[in-house]
């Protein structure tokens, strides 16, 4: 796989992404059509559910846990990985942002990218993961 071919998945993890779905506000109750990870129909209900995370105490284990992520073990696949740290079952979603991860994984295996590049792919990978979590 070229480079350009690693782009071009990345970009086709992305546009999936932003595939618009009918969803309800988890602030409000309305429905309405969005992007696949939105929470709120409109930025007020976005910025009041912002409000009300900032309020709540620090302590708060939910809040924690968006925060303290559990280190990936040795060997363990990604996938692993999500079933071991999620606190739910995983979404056909989940499988579908864990198998694109898993490509791209297998590619920069195959490339053998230097040890430091594949921490940082690693690091990446967190941090993907910490966003996706934070936008649920
Ligand atoms: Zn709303």
């Amino acid at each position: 796989m070229s480079e350009e071919e690693i782009l071009r998945e990345a970009a086709r993890i992305q546009s999936s992404r932003r595939k618009r779905v009918a969803k309800t506000c988890q602030r409000c109750g309305k429905d309405f059509i969005g992007v696949t990870q939105a929470k709120y129909c409109s930025d007020a209900c976005r910025m009041a559910a912002a409000r009300d995370v900032r309020a709540r105490p620090a302590s708060d284990p939910e809040h924690a846990y968006h925060i303290h992520l559990k280190p990936q073990l040795p060997g363990e696949s990604i996938r692993d990985y999500w079933v071991r740290t999620f606190d739910r079952p995983l979404t056909e979603e989940d499988e579908e942002v864990i198998a694109a991860m898993e490509r791209i994984q297998a590619i920069w295996d195959r490339i053998g990218h230097a040890v430091d590049d594949s921490t940082e792919m690693i690091r990446r990978m967190r941090e993907e993961r910490t966003d996706y979590l934070a936008k649920l």
